[in-house]
């Protein structure tokens, strides 16, 4: 079988095929087709650790290209998706949000097509060989918006606030209405904030570490009290491969870890790891920005036996020491 992964040279796609060659490949000699644009977020140093492995192989390509995916089908026979290519950061969709709207919406819709006409003869009628043939679509907890007091489950009403979790929500229904109008065998993760290794700098975990290191004040929005569900990147893959391999058709899996943090706490931990003072410097507030989210990952601990085992303050540790090689910052 071959699995399609996109935006493996990422943060999380990356630490997918990780766990996928170190795990169940060896059962099921799986071919991994990593496709990826290689934009400002892509690094092919995040795939130095199976850059040589032999089930593995990279196309540098923009999943927004129809005829470039309608290829790769064809000549892989792909019989898996695992959807993680996506504009991902929220700043960058307040000055571009039409960028976000093209990959994350277009993008998710073109890939999903070229799964349809490769898996499905009509509506509801899977080719012969394609019985198994499914598409996994990762998506953020952002699509629902900001809770206050409560928490996020698959029942959770839409409510994204940011064009980036707007387009992301629009590539969530597009999943969902490829599975209620064809049938595709589509399954959707919806997950909170990760973190570990490989994230691109813009993100906050690394821009803490680099700034406690350069004795720099850290921009921190507002009066710092937003608070995520802080999940380390490698439980949330293994959730994903759980939900890929176990998952029920077209469902929805929220997945977290109940390890709410604010980010002034963020700080602290991390000016604590380096033993560093942490200076903060309140900016202001991003628009749109929401205060809280918190996951009830119940469904898939239940239905899945999946949840998270990492500890936090092991996994931040380990976190600030590879940032802090990575990029000899010290
Ligand atoms: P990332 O920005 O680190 O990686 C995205 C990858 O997609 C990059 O390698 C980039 O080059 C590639 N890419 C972007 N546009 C592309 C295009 N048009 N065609 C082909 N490749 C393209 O993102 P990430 O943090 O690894 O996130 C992966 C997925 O998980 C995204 O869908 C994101 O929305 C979702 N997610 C991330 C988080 C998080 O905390 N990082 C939380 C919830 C959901």
């Amino acid at each position: 079988m071959t699995l399609l992964v996109t935006g493996g040279a990422g943060f999380i796609g990356s630490h997918f095929i990780d766990v996928y060659l170190g795990g169940v490949y060896s059962a099921q000699k799986t071919k991994i087709i990593n496709l990826d644009n290689l934009s400002y977020a892509g690094n092919l140093d995040n795939t130095v650790s199976f850059q040589e492995h032999p089930a593995y192989h990279f196309v540098q390509g923009d999943i927004t290209d129809a005829t470039l995916l309608k290829y790769l089908f064809e000549t892989h026979d792909i019989k898996g998706v695992i959807h993680f290519a996506a504009e991902s950061h929220v700043d960058n969709s307040i000055t571009r949000p039409i960028s976000f709207v093209e990959t994350n919406v277009v993008g998710t819709a073109q890939l999903l097509e070229a799964a349809r006409q490769h898996w499905m003869s009509a509506p509801f009628k899977i080719k012969p060989g394609y019985e198994q043939a499914r598409f996994c679509h990762i998506s953020t907890d952002e699509v629902y918006g900001s809770t206050l007091t409560g928490v996020f489950t698959e029942q959770s009403a839409y409510q994204p606030n940011s064009p980036y979790s707007a387009s992301k929500a629009g590539a969530d229904m597009m999943a969902r209405a490829y599975y209620h109008t064809y049938g595709l065998n589509v399954i959707s993760t919806n997950c909170s904030n990760n973190f570990g290794p490989r994230q691109h700098s813009e993100k906050l975990i690394p821009t803490i570490i680099r700034k406690v290191l350069a004795g720099e004040p850290i921009p921190i929005y507002g009066d710092g009290l937003y608070t995520r569900d802080w999940l380390y990147v490698i439980d949330h893959c293994q959730a994903i491969l759980r939900c890929f391999e176990q998952g029920k058709a077209g469902d929805v899996y929220v997945i977290g870890t109940r390890n709410e943090q604010t980010n002034i706490t963020l700080v602290e931990l991390i000016g604590e790891i380096l033993n560093k003072k942490s200076l903060i410097q309140y900016v202001p507030d991003r628009p749109g920005h929401d205060r809280r989210y918190a996951i009830d990952p119940s469904k898939i601990e239940q239905e899945l036996g999946w949840c998270a085992k990492t500890d936090f303050m092991t996994a931040l540790r380990d976190t600030v020491e590879w940032y802090v090689s990575a990029y000899e910052l010290v």
